[in-house]
């Protein structure tokens, strides 16, 4: 088998952004402001903080204003809440993002559920969670969200392929695999207690994997033709997929850095424009 083709997330994160450029500046002229993502983040944790940076001068080259509020880590849970319902409330704030993870005495799901979900532009709420998995319209978590968009993109017809997605965190994970699932694959869901993973691995038509453990995903795991997207980002710039071996035998494949990664942000500038026109009935 010839080496993989690969999806390459940078041109594909590119015209999201430009489009939700061209509607900022267009929200912008009919409002007399610029949409507005607050983000939030509690502690010091030195890759969140990279995180919430890189998203704050994304939104600002595409013309959304980026307020970001940054908490000492020892804000308590009702002090987070209180902020969270503050600029759900706030007629002059679009998005919220809350930056996972929070310091471990933090409730997370009470943060996350103190976000209004119009202002639900990370796709954390469970009511967000709910309307994704049963179609209706709302906010779809930014990286499954970007994985779909990256599929479309490379014109990879879904329809009944068996997805093998690794991992299930809230944010990655199960999603994407509803995703897949309303795109109609058959899903599998591998955790850390799956039996036999190489094995359950080497059924998969399209493989997803989101576990923050670099490699573990052996080439000679891959079926032959398959579609892997690898949305691990490990120390190292290392994807959770071993790419060099996973290459020889895919169709396609996404490279780490430069698949999933870029997607994440274009589509939380994309649902942060979208929901200050939602608040034009646009
Ligand atoms: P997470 O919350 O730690 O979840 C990891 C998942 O992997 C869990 O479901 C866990 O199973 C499973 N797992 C752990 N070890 C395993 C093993 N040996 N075999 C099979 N499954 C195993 O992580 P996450 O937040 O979903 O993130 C996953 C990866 O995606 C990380 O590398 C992260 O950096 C990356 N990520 C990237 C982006 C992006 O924008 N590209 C965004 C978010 C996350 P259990 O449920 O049984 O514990």
């Amino acid at each position: 088998m010839s080496p993989a083709q690969l999806m390459h997330g940078p041109p594909v994160a590119n015209a999201i952004l430009a489009r939700a450029a061209e509607r900022a500046g267009e929200f912008e002229k009919r409002q007399g402001r610029k949409p507005c993502l607050a983000t939030v983040l509690v502690g010091d944790d030195p890759a969140s903080h990279t995180y919430v940076r890189m998203k704050a001068n994304r939104a600002e080259k595409v013309g959304v204003e980026s307020r970001r509020h940054l908490l000492p880590p020892g804000t308590t849970t009702g002090e987070l809440v209180a902020l969270l319902e503050g600029l759900s409330a706030d007629e002059t704030v679009d998005g919220i993002l809350l930056q996972h993870p929070v310091p471990a005495h933090v409730d997370e799901r009470r943060g996350f559920e103190a976000i209004a979900p119009a202002k639900d532009v990370d796709g954390v709420t469970m009511h967000s969670y709910a309307a994704m998995s049963f179609g209706h319209p709302g906010f779809v978590s930014c990286t499954p969200g970007g994985i779909l968009r990256l599929l479309d993109a490379y014109d990879v017809d879904l329809a009944g392929l068996h997805a093998v997605v690794v991992g299930r965190s809230p944010i990655l994970g199960k999603p994407v695999g509803m995703l897949l699932l309303a795109r109609d694959c058959t899903v599998t869901y591998c955790h850390s207690k799956t039996r036999d993973l190489p094995a359950v691995v080497a059924t998969g038509d399209v493989v997803v994997a989101a576990v923050g453990r670099p490699e573990l995903i052996r080439g000679e795991w891959i079926k032959p033709g398959a579609v892997v997207v690898d949305a691990g980002y490990n120390p190292g710039n290392v994807g959770d997929v071993d790419f060099a071996g996973a290459a020889e035998r895919a169709r396609l494949i996404t490279p780490v850095p430069g698949g999933v990664g870029p997607m994440t942000i274009a589509m939380l500038l994309h649902n942060t424009v979208r929901a200050a026109e939602m608040t034009q009935n646009v």
